[in-house]
């Protein structure tokens, strides 16, 4: 069964395969923003991508996947950033980029194959603006800044419907996508920001005078640079379908004339108390404070993974705890298991989930069920298969801290999967089942904790 993954574009799942004649899938993740340190929100993302990169090169083979991943290190917070710490811009984007990496390595995300700067893609940029000039999809406003002309592109809209919906007279994204007045529209938006006094000297010089790149030409220019004019896979969280996204593909499409990407994908976000995290609310973590509270950072890949990637996910501390029980439970069972070499397809459920549709919570649920089976099939190699498709470490989880049996912690994953799928049916089935094994399971806001029975 090849890869299935839902595409955002087309609206429907669809299988993943890579375009070109060469045989390497091509595929482009939007990177973080590195001026502050990325948020558990941020790295649900990175998780999620980095299960996918996983699936693709089990899938096509270790040297036939393209992983490019970009780094933001020039736009209205950066410099902002830099000049409140009244440090120069690149001292602050490294500082934060090195923390980034730190926040990867714990968390288990492969590196990307190639990981681009914005500022280290000027010319590049510059480029496909000239083209969009000299097309007609661009003009110069007096202050010298360019903006990609919406009207100029019919297909703009595609993606998030905006044309239908949001872009309506007084709608709040219209807002959003306003980002001047100097533009002859107000979809219209921004490739190049003409030089202002608080930029400093974050500036270059082009065709158009001094300024430097909107936001959104780096992905176009640097998907473009490292993947070539067509990639076959685009990601990112749902909040850069509109207008990011949206603008990559007209920009790309406008400047190449062929197709930009031919599958999308967006994680939906982790929720805090039901909210957006985000650091306007307070209701922020980074992964700093959550290994403050004594939690592993495989714990939280645990817990970002237990939920659909399509799904938003409640993030709670319990959540936590029942990742540090489950991942206890696979470190206890890796230890009893004996060496092979060979890679049986013991764990064939868990790669059948992963490869519908991402289906995460399905692929741990199934993993418990083989745990808690155990045929003779299971050996070292194949759960350690397993494993690097999920990118659990499971030397990186702290010490074993629950004696609960690999049988009952099966049941908690099922019954925990039944009740994201809306199943409670099985759920309450599943409950008497734990309560047959002598434990019970306490349910919390968004996660568990498994205790025994009083007798
Ligand atoms: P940024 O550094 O803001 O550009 O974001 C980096 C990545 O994190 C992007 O793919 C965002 O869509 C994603 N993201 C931001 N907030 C959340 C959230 N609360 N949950 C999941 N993904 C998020
Ligand atoms: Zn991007």
């Amino acid at each position: 069964m090849a890869i299935q993954l839902f595409d955002s574009l087309k609206r429907e799942i669809r299988s993943l395969q890579p375009s070109q004649p060469d045989g390497v899938f091509r595929f482009y993740n939007c990177g973080p923003t590195v001026y502050a340190p990325a948020h558990i929100g941020n790295f649900r993302a990175f998780v999620i991508n980095d299960v996918l990169r996983r699936l693709l090169e089990l899938e096509f083979g270790a040297g036939k996947v393209k992983h490019v991943r970009n780094l933001t290190d020039v736009d209205d917070k950066t410099i902002k950033r830099a000049r409140d710490e009244g440090r120069p811009l690149a001292a602050v984007t490294r500082e934060w980029t090195d923390k980034f990496h730190a926040d990867c390595v714990a968390l288990n995300c492969l590196p990307p194959h190639v990981e681009p700067t914005a500022t280290g893609h000027i010319p590049e940029q510059v480029d496909m603006i000239d083209v969009l000039m000299k097309k007609g999809n661009a003009y110069r406003a007096a202050d010298g800044s360019v903006y990609f002309k919406v009207s100029s592109f019919d297909d703009y809209g595609r993606l998030s419907r905006v044309k239908e919906r949001e872009l309506q007279p007084g709608n709040a994204l219209k807002a959003a996508a306003a980002d001047a007045d100097e533009k002859e529209d107000v979809s219209d938006f921004a490739l190049w920001k003409a030089h202002k006094d608080e930029d400093g000297d974050n500036s270059w010089d082009s065709p158009w005078g001094r300024g430097r790149p909107g936001w959104h030409i780096e992905c176009s220019a640097m998907s473009k640079k490292h993947l070539g004019e067509t990639i076959d896979l685009h990601t990112g969280g749902v909040d850069l379908l509109f207008p990011h996204h949206e603008n990559e593909i007209a920009q790309s499409e406008c400047c190449n004339g062929r197709t930009f990407a031919l599958h999308w994908f967006h994680n939906e976000h982790l929720l805090v108390d039901g909210k957006k995290m985000s650091k306007s609310l307070g209701n922020m973590y980074t992964l700093d404070d959550l290994v403050a509270k004594g939690f592993s950072p495989m714990a939280l890949r645990y817990a970002l993974l237990s939920g659909h990637p399509r799904k938003q996910l409640n993030f709670t501390l319990d959540s936590l705890h029942a990742a540090e029980s489950a991942l206890a439970t696979l470190h206890g069972f890796r230890s009893s298991l004996p060496a092979s070499g060979i890679v049986h397809d013991a764990f064939a459920s868990v790669f059948t989930a992963l490869k519908d549709d991402l289906n995460t919570p399905a692929a741990l649920g199934a993993l418990f069920t083989i745990i808690n089976r155990r045929s003779g099939e299971v050996d070292l190699a194949s759960f350690d298969q397993a494993m690097f498709a999920l990118g659990l470490d499971l030397e990186k989880t702290t010490a074993p801290k629950s004696e609960v049996p690999a049988a009952v912690q099966a049941i908690a994953e099922k019954r925990w999967a039944a009740k994201q799928a809306k199943d409670f049916a099985t759920a309450d089935a599943l409950r008497k089942d734990l309560a047959a094994t002598g434990w019970s399971m306490l349910d919390r806001k968004d996660g568990y904790s498994l205790e025994p029975l009083k007798k």
